[in-house]
């Protein structure tokens, strides 16, 4: 993954360029609005667009994945029911 052009401050949510990037992740930042220095406590702007704005098409998957996984899962309780009777 590129380093970013810049990350965003989850505490004040402002655009913040000073940080250090390394493989693949946000090892130092530092917001200059609020003081946060904690890595954890940003986001790429791409992740944190993914927040607000859900794209139909991957969410539609999502959702047909979790059908099937539940569908299995109640065909094998039905089983095992059967089996104990
Ligand atoms: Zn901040």
């Amino acid at each position: 993954m590129a380093r970013p052009d810049y990350i965003i401050c989850l505490e004040c949510e402002t655009e913040v360029e000073d940080f250090t990037w390394r493989e693949g992740a946000i090892q130092r930042a530092n917001c200059d609005v609020c003081g946060n220095t904690d890595p954890d406590a940003f986001s790429l702007p791409e992740d944190f667009d993914q927040e607000f704005e859900v794209e139909d098409d991957e969410h539609a998957e999502v959702e047909d994945e979790e059908d099937e996984d539940e569908a299995d899962f109640k065909a094998d309780l039905e089983t095992d029911e059967d089996e104990e009777r």
